[in-house]
């Protein structure tokens, strides 16, 4: 690794370790991991007394490689993503990620201050991550990050996630087109329910581990 790099890296760990710091302030769990290897054998074992997990829909998680793994395990897999379903199977699926054991998911932003911000189209994903399923294991790469407001990790949300994930969902929304978002009013608007969890929620064991890797987006 060259110095540039290892300062690069350097950094961006201060800032992975100050969300820690803020996340375990605000009463989540939290664990700092330096490799997505180490996010990926954390999954594992939180996965271990878990015999269904449910997967939000997230290309963190996909980058992690978990599901295959899990299914190996013998897990219960409840991934509405799987192109076979019905529309009707999919919903099924969704509702049942809601009582799963384990639900994983990223997170569109995780500020400094130790916030979840999260926006979504249907809201399954988001609901998922403060009640309902026993244990909720977030994955934050370093990329959703926001030294800054929650109006702030709103706005990354919005310029950095929502216009790719628009495309890939094949979404015929203006940011799917041009990259920025313009407050748009289409029928396909993915921005309908915006989410922040500032602190963790009562009844739900909510875990975030913070990745020193870019992950999602
Ligand atoms: S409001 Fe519309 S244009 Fe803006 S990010 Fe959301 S879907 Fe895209």
């Amino acid at each position: 690794m060259s110095l540039t790099e290892e300062l690069v890296l350097w950094t961006h760990e201060q800032k992975c370790l100050k969300a820690v710091a803020s996340l375990v302030k605000n009463g989540f769990g939290a664990v700092y991991c330096a490799t997505p290897q180490d996010a990926f054998d954390c999954i594992i074992r939180e996965a271990a007394d878990a015999a269904s997990v449910g997967f939000g829909g997230s290309m963190s998680i996909v980058g992690l490689e978990v599901e295959a793994r899990l299914r190996e395990m013998g897990r219960e897999i409840l991934n509405h993503a799987n192109p076979a379903l019905s529309r009707d199977e999919r919903m099924d699926v969704m509702r049942r990620q809601l009582t799963c054991d384990l639900f994983l998911s990223g997170t569109n932003a995780l500020t400094l201050s130790g916030e979840l911000v999260n926006i979504d189209a249907t809201g399954n994903r988001a609901a998922a991550m403060f009640f309902g399923p026993r244990k909720v294991v977030v994955v934050a790469g370093r990329n959703k990050l926001v030294d800054g407001t929650v109006h702030d990790a709103i706005q990354r949300v919005k310029n950095w996630a929502t216009p790719p994930n628009s495309r890939r969902l094949n979404f015929k929304t203006p940011c799917a087109s041009t990259g920025f978002c313009s407050d748009c009013n289409s029928p396909d608007r993915l921005c309908r329910v915006t989410t922040i969890i500032d602190r963790k929620p009562r009844f739900t064991d909510l875990r975030v581990l913070v990745v020193n890797a870019d992950l999602g987006f």
